[in-house]
């Protein structure tokens, strides 16, 4: 049997797939940002991997559950299937030092800056490490990136798709070949 290894791009979710309204966790607040999701179909199209990995402090502060964050994603997966485009899997955060969840308000290995999440989705896939990036819009993503030994890519507005296309051929061709 061979084991397919692939590279992924790791999305930080409000602030670079949506446009960040603050604690969005709704359909009504989602507001994709410019050519998101030809940047997912992109990374899709390319034979990537493509997860979301995101801080959802909302959770331990009360402000909606679990639930709502699943059903986000899933009319997200639904919007993005409509372009023939999907999200590999998803990962969240609940946890928040803050939250009024007990359970939940704790120092947690998962929340960016800790690179939790990537290094999960790279224990559920085989992620071929060094050509993966995660593209965030905030220090605390890029840094999750830095300490799972990934790329890092700043998204600061305008086409997500030519960020995405522009960092990926960036990461060159497949070890071994040239
Ligand atoms: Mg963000
Ligand atoms: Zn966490």
């Amino acid at each position: 049997m061979t084991i397919i290894i692939r590279p992924a791009v790791f999305f930080d979710r409000d602030g670079v797939l949506n446009h960040d309204a603050g604690y969005v966790h709704t359909p009504e607040a989602f507001v994709w940002t410019d050519e998101a999701v030809e940047a997912v179909r992109h990374v899709n199209d390319a034979g990537w991997l493509a997860f979301v990995v995101t801080n959802q402090s909302g959770i331990a502060r009360g402000y909606y559950g679990p639930e709502d964050v699943a059903r986000l994603h899933r009319w997200m997966q639904g919007e993005l299937g409509r372009h023939g485009a999907h999200i590999d899997a998803y990962y969240y955060c609940p946890h928040h030092v803050d939250g009024c969840k007990a359970e939940l308000a704790v120092e947690c290995s998962c929340r960016k800056p800790q690179p939790g999440m990537l290094l999960a989705a790279m224990d559920d896939w085989s992620v071929d490490r060094g050509r993966s990036l995660l593209i965030g819009d905030k220090p605390s993503d890029l840094e999750a990136a830095r300490r799972a030994g990934i790329r890092g890519c700043l998204y600061q507005g305008g086409s997500l798709l030519r960020l995405v296309r522009e960092a990926m051929a960036a990461a060159g061709p497949p070890a071994g070949e040239s």
